[in-house]
């Protein structure tokens, strides 16, 4: 059986477990991540949501997520942000500064929150967006085209368009447009369509069918499609050649700007020396009282005895598999750590209910050093620290605060497992 040794496991490679590992690395560590699969990130608009609606009036978006999130804490300190307030804000830009060096950069709204278009033709609240989906101006477009191609049969630029007038505060002159192209025929997956959008002989076609239906100053939608590599350059080549921004709307999973997102950050940990095994599943844990002394992993048809001085458990909830539910009963999959789950209903009938779905709040209960701890506050493992979708708490889908809570205590995370201290963390 294969031996493994390392200063840091991260067993998990959504957002927070990539997160984790480059802040651990950061502070020098030796970093080992392994992951049965990719999780959320690539299911998701590949937007970082902080926090999307007023406290008071949820019905309304909030302007100003950071400050938000202080009053947040203050009602509600068992949120997950309340374990990673003192971060919040580095971790953003440490975040921001690995996405602008990978030529995929993230940018903030000048107001506070982003309100992007959706395929659907909603808007949503988001606070940071790569820079292909920040729409800046749409209060103010004259014009708006929306573009679908005929190969790809997830996006209805005339839904889109229908919805977005009812939706979006536009000019009352604002005229809305669509139009579908095609690049040769036959049904399209995103990522494929994407790489094909990659040949400057495929994009030339597009251009030429786009650019009859422009008006001057014209912001032109697209499916987010442009592009499968980690960077901007499609939408870059295609706004440069038709003279009008042009942007990616989000639409439903597998959504190409979340993959982007993971390349992106992959690719840095690749650069920092950090090891990533992918197919690899943690499959038990060996425990002396409150110490993590290894875990098992298996993958590749081969089994690894790991031993780490730090675990960090970023495997996300029910869809990432950092949670289990049974009859009756939610178990944390590794660990067996304690669930916080709630009394009464775990679910609503009305499944668009405002207040959210109750079993998204289901999850681990951690400490200020993100160590899990039990109903009477005790750790029950002291170098195991928690991170992402598997801390209890958040109702990400309601609040919008998936991939903020998940950057923000990976980051946390990172830098404890470093070495880091709390008291130099404050
Ligand atoms: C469809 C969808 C769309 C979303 N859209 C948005 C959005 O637009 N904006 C936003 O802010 N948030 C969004 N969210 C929420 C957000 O994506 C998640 O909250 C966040 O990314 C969770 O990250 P994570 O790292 O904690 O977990 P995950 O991304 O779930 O990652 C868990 C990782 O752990 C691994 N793992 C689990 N068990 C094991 C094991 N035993 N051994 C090895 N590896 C294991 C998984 O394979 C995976 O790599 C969305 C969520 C979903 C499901």
């Amino acid at each position: 059986m294969m031996q493994k040794k390392t200063d840091v496991l991260v067993i998990g490679a959504g957002l927070s477990g990539l997160m984790a590992a480059a802040q651990a690395a950061e502070q020098g560590k030796q970093v080992l991540v392994v992951a049965k699969g990719s999780g959320a990130l690539g299911l998701s608009s590949g937007c970082i949501d902080l926090w999307g609606y007023r406290l008071d009036q949820p019905e309304q978006v909030c302007d100003d997520p950071l400050q938000e999130i202080v009053r947040l804490v203050e009602v509600n300190p068992e949120h997950p942000y309340a374990r990673v307030q003192d971060v919040l804000t580095e971790s953003l830009a440490y975040f921001s500064d690995i996405c602008a060096a990978s030529g995929y950069p993230y940018v903030t709204s000048p107001g506070g929150n982003w309100l992007l278009p959706t395929a659907l033709g909603t808007v949503r609240p988001t606070y940071l967006a790569p820079v292909t989906m920040a729409v800046d101006s749409l209060g103010e477009a004259k014009s708006i085209l929306v573009v679908g191609f005929r190969e790809l049969k997830d996006f209805y630029p005339e839904v889109l368009a229908g919805n977005l007038k009812k939706n979006a505060e536009l000019a009352a002159d604002c005229r809305i447009n669509t139009l579908m192209v095609s690049v040769g025929g036959g049904d399209l997956n995103p990522n494929t369509l994407a790489h094909r959008l990659e040949r400057p002989a495929v994009l030339n076609e597009i251009i030429k069918q786009v650019k009859p239906a422009l008006f001057a100053g014209t912001l032109v939608f697209f499916p987010p499609v442009l592009g499968e590599r980690a960077d901007s350059t499609v939408a870059a080549d295609l706004a440069a050649d038709l003279g009008c921004p042009v942007y990616e709307v989000t639409n439903i999973p597998p959504a190409l700007p979340g993959q982007r997102l993971q390349q992106v950050l992959l690719r840095f940990l690749k650069h920092q020396g950090v090891e990533v095994i992918m197919g690899c599943t943690v499959t038990a844990a060996r425990v002396t009282g409150t110490a993590c002394t290894g875990v098992t992993a298996v993958g590749n048809g081969k089994t690894m005895q790991i031993t780490a001085g730090t675990v960090i458990l970023a495997t996300g909830s029910f869809l990432g598999g950092g949670l289990k539910a049974g009859m009756g009963l939610i178990k944390e999959s590794i660990f067996d750590l304690p669930v916080k789950t709630c009394a009464g209903e775990w679910s609503d009938r009305d499944f668009l209910a405002l207040s959210g779905q109750p079993f998204n709040k289901f999850g681990l209960t951690v400490n200020d050093n993100l160590q899990p701890v039990d109903d009477q506050g005790r750790v029950v493992l002291e170098n195991v620290l928690i991170t992402g979708a598997n801390l209890a708490g958040c109702n990400y889908p309601v609040e919008k605060c998936g991939n903020g809570v998940a950057l923000a205590t990976g980051y946390k995370a990172g830098k404890l497992a470093g070495g880091v201290s709390s008291a130099a963390i404050r």
